[in-house]
């Protein structure tokens, strides 16, 4: 069935108080892929209710990030969710979600400075200023997140920790093409190279997850050798991490449970990968 288009907030917040049953909700940026779709069919399964959310976030982008360009396509986002059965589909307008006057928002501290936060120190204040928006718009019980956006998952989490929300964050996994490049909306702006290019992200994890099982656990001698590996591949590597997944604090040793997050930036595109070493 064609799922309700919502488009203002206050409709959204009417249906949303007397919908019966679980919420489960999957906020996106739209031009879905199957990594999304796959969010949407765990959420199938675990709620009564599905929606999703389909909007741009400007305060995400830096200035000199690709807003403008981002890639949009709302007829066949509507197509794909109908064949999913999804119940409504929100898409708000800029200029309602961001009102002239708009002066409040939302931050987690420290958490949102390392990795990615490094080289866009505003982005994860965009995320979370959006998402507590969206939370409390439509208020649901179940939210589903890709693993894809590590960083954006604890931050997210620890957002609705500290602010006490009462929506339950569900993290699932990262959906990959055949060859092993993590879906991302972003893999359109690559030229044939660079798409091939681009492998370099998963090989690194992977050659890092074999490098693991053969006992070899110092961080910076795997992490050396990814980045020879990557920069081969014609990767400029934005940065390589050992993280502890709950806290994304750095560790030098890997062990059992660890993730490998990095950002690397192929042709003129940032792309983001992560594996967790077990
Ligand atoms: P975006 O539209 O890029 O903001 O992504 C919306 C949601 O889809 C986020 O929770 C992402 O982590 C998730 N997502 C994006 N790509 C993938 C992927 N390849 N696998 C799993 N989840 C993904």
């Amino acid at each position: 069935m064609r799922p309700v288009l919502v488009k203002t907030i206050s409709q959204m917040m009417q249906i949303s108080t007397k919908l019966k049953g679980t919420i489960g909700f999957v906020p996106t940026m739209g031009y879905l892929h199957r990594g999304h779709l796959s969010l949407v069919e765990t959420a199938k399964k675990n709620a009564d209710i599905v929606i999703v959310s389909i909007f741009v976030n400007p305060t995400q982008f830096s200035p000199n990030e690709d807003l403008s360009q981002y890639p949009r396509d709302i007829d066949s986002d509507i197509k794909l969710l109908s064949e999913l059965d999804v119940d409504y589909i929100f898409f708000p307008q800029e200029s309602e979600m961001y009102p002239d006057g708009c002066k409040t928002w939302v931050n987690v501290d420290k958490i949102t400075q390392v990795l990615c936060g490094k080289s866009r120190p505003t982005h994860f204040k965009g995320v979370t200023t959006i998402v507590a928006k969206l939370m409390n718009i439509v208020d649901p019980d179940l939210m589903y997140m890709g693993e894809k956006d590590f960083q954006q998952l604890v931050v997210l989490r620890q957002m609705a920790k500290d602010l006490n929300f009462k929506t339950e964050i569900i993290g699932c996994p990262i959906i990959r093409e055949e060859d092993g490049l993590a879906m991302s909306s972003r893999n359109k702006y690559l030229s044939p190279a660079g798409r091939k290019n681009a492998l370099c992200l998963h090989k690194a994890l992977l050659l890092a997850k074999k490098r693991f099982r053969q006992n070899i656990t110092n961080s910076s001698k795997i992490i050396t050798e990814m980045a020879d590996l990557i920069e081969n591949m014609e990767g400029v590597i934005d940065y390589i991490e050992v993280v502890d997944p709950d806290t994304l604090e750095h560790i030098t040793e890997l062990k059992k449970g660890c993730r490998i997050l990095l950002a690397v930036i192929i042709e003129n595109t940032r792309l983001i990968d992560n594996m967790k070493m077990e």
